[in-house]
């Protein structure tokens, strides 16, 4: 049994920022609010509540304390309820994302049209929604971009985590029904990174696992990219979810990871098997 491990696998940039930010102000401020899960990893945010991280769902539950903005960000008018309810406001919005909430403000302001590519229920889409007024058209299919008119001057912005792949097919169609389309390509250069280690993993090894958040979009995308290059493609959350015996033999296993998910899980998932499996 041999283990490889996909480059890029785990945390990105900003999801390690905003963790160490609220290591950081549990540590130096005391308890705090997070304003939604902090990441999609249900462990991750189980570790950071026994440092004093309480979870909340809404905006008026911050009671004028302490509260922190997701690495996902938040729409501009959650942002300014919170700011005047006498909170006092810790912004760990990753910067990649307050770069689209700037384009998309700026061209809403213009009178620009606004599309958004990516899950019109995933957070970081329906906060970047909150700086046009949520007045984005939000798609995330093929179909949908044929069927789209486009109507005037337009901007198009994609979820950080979107697939490369289906951009590249939805941003060719969208182009060629209109000439008033502005394309800024916000997809981060982690998820596609990780995202192209993830194929060339899933093409060397026997089975690959897959481990993210069941609640993680961008883990599911890796599951999804990993499956569709090998059959035997399992999505787990923590080791206890795999077995040795599943495994054993002489097989490469493949690791990734999607970008919330802590490298204690991903090596608690190492150890499982070097323990047993002699690799
Ligand atoms: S995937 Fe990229 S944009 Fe999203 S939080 Fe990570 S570094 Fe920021």
């Amino acid at each position: 049994m041999e283990i490889r491990i996909a480059e890029y696998a785990g945390f990105c940039y900003g999801v390690k920022k905003a963790i160490d930010d609220t290591e950081e102000i549990l540590k130096t401020e005391g308890p705090s609010k997070a304003l939604g899960a902090l990441i999609h990893n249900p462990l991750e945010v189980d570790r950071l509540k026994k440092l004093g991280l309480q979870v909340i769902d809404t905006a008026a539950e911050a009671e004028g304390e302490r509260v922190i903005i997701r690495s996902h960000g938040e729409a501009k008018q959650v942002i300014e309820q919170l700011e005047t309810s006498k909170n006092t406001v810790f912004n760990c919005t990753c910067p990649y994302v307050s770069k689209i909430h700037r384009i998309v403000s700026d061209y809403y302001a213009k009178k620009y049209g606004i599309i958004i590519i990516g899950d019109s229920t995933h957070p970081e889409v329906i906060g970047i929604n909150g700086w046009c007024d949520n007045s984005a058209t939000i798609i995330d299919t093929v179909d949908a971009a044929r069927l789209l008119e486009i109507d005037g001057p337009t901007c198009i912005v994609g979820q950080t985590t979107f697939n490369t792949e289906l951009w590249e097919n939805m941003i060719n169609i969208l182009r060629s029904k209109s000439e008033q389309v502005v394309v800024f390509n916000t997809i981060c250069d982690a998820t596609a990174k990780r995202q192209q280690a993830a194929r060339e993993l899933a093409s060397q090894a026997d089975c690959m696992i897959v481990v993210g958040g069941k609640n993680s979009s961008n883990s599911k995308k890796l599951y999804e990219i990993c499956r569709s290059i090998c059959a035997a493609t399992y999505f787990v959350e923590s080791a206890d979810e795999l077995s040795y015996e599943e495994f054993a033999g002489d097989v490469v296993i493949g690791i990734t990871a999607g970008a919330s998910t802590p490298d204690w899980v991903i090596q608690e998932i190492i150890n499982k098997f070097r323990r047993r499996g002699n690799c």
